[in-house]
């Protein structure tokens, strides 16, 4: 696996296999790579001739009061995880390879409206600094297929909608939900739970399996199934900030005539925010 620190040397290179015709995927990340991010990996290696996988924790995207200094960075051990899983460039910037002119000044990438709700309600800004860093990436790198995971369902959507937007040449695909055996969803911020906090946590998972089953069976009582999902998340001992059922495309709240629901939901922990979804077709 080669490996680039500046955007120059990794684009000489990726200018050489385009040349040959070599097709080109992408898998952004923010390292500390676990088991699903390397999914994502062997799916792009799948479809691809060459696989680029980037590193990269984008305060952008971070609010004031949110966990980027503290954001786990294990970039060692996630070399050694992209070399085993078959990764060909590691993209791995500093803040000012990324950000040379500041954070303040930069130019910024705007998805209005689906930003506004369920994660980017309670994150001010926090789409603003994905879309805007994930099309960074896509100039630096000019994938053919970009893949990223239905864990964040809202962000998969997002950039969906900026690729279509701003006729971006780039095919977004996506890697299901990487689970731990109890069922909860793999994330980097899982090693914020206490071990008192951990046998508890999968309720965020089956309370969404339970609406997600109602709604099968013919409930169209979303915001009572919403209520009803939320009162067990608190019972378990967590503080809510969403559980809604929305449709699956636009991301807004769920009407009784959509074939396509996605139930999603976030709860705090004492030092983590989780989220997980589910999507069904009717
Ligand atoms: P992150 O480094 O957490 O920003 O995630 C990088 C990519 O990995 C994003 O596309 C995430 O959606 C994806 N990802 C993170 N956790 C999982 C998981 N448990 N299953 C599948 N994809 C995941």
């Amino acid at each position: 696996m080669k490996v680039f620190h500046t955007v120059s040397g990794l684009r000489d290179d990726l200018n050489k296999e385009r040349q040959q015709g070599l097709r080109v995927g992408f898998v952004p990340t923010m390292g500390n790579l676990h088991d699903g991010h390397l999914a994502l990996i062997k799916q792009a290696r799948q479809s691809n001739d060459v696989v680029v996988c980037s590193i990269f924790v984008n305060a952008l995207q971070f609010g004031l009061n949110e966990d980027w200094d503290k954001y786990p960075r294990t970039y060692q051990n996630d070399c050694d995880k992209l070399r085993a899983a078959g990764c060909d460039y590691l993209f791995h910037p500093d803040d000012i390879e990324m950000y040379p002119n500041g954070l303040d000044t930069q130019s910024r990438v705007i998805c209005p409206t689906m930003t506004d709700v369920l994660c980017g309600a309670s994150r001010p800004g926090h789409f603003e600094g994905v879309t805007t860093v994930v099309s960074k990436l896509f100039n630096i790198v000019q994938p053919d297929e970009a893949i990223f995971g239905i864990k964040d369902y809202q962000q998969l959507a997002v950039i969906r909608r900026m690729v279509q937007d701003l006729c971006m040449p780039v095919l977004i695909s996506s890697a299901p939900i990487h689970r731990e055996t109890d069922g909860l969803a793999m994330s980097s911020r899982n090693r914020y739970i206490t071990a008192e906090e951990r046998p508890l946590v999968t309720v965020l998972k089956d309370s969404l399996e339970w609406m997600a089953g109602e709604i099968q069976s013919g409930s169209r009582d979303f915001s009572g199934l919403e209520e009803a999902a939320k009162a067990r998340i608190i019972a378990a001992g967590f503080k809510i900030d969403y559980v809604t059922a929305c449709n699956s495309k636009t991301l807004d709240l769920a009407a009784h005539d959509d074939m396509e629901i996605t139930v999603l939901g976030a709860m705090f922990t004492d030092a983590a925010r989780l989220i997980d979804n589910l999507s069904i077709t009717l």
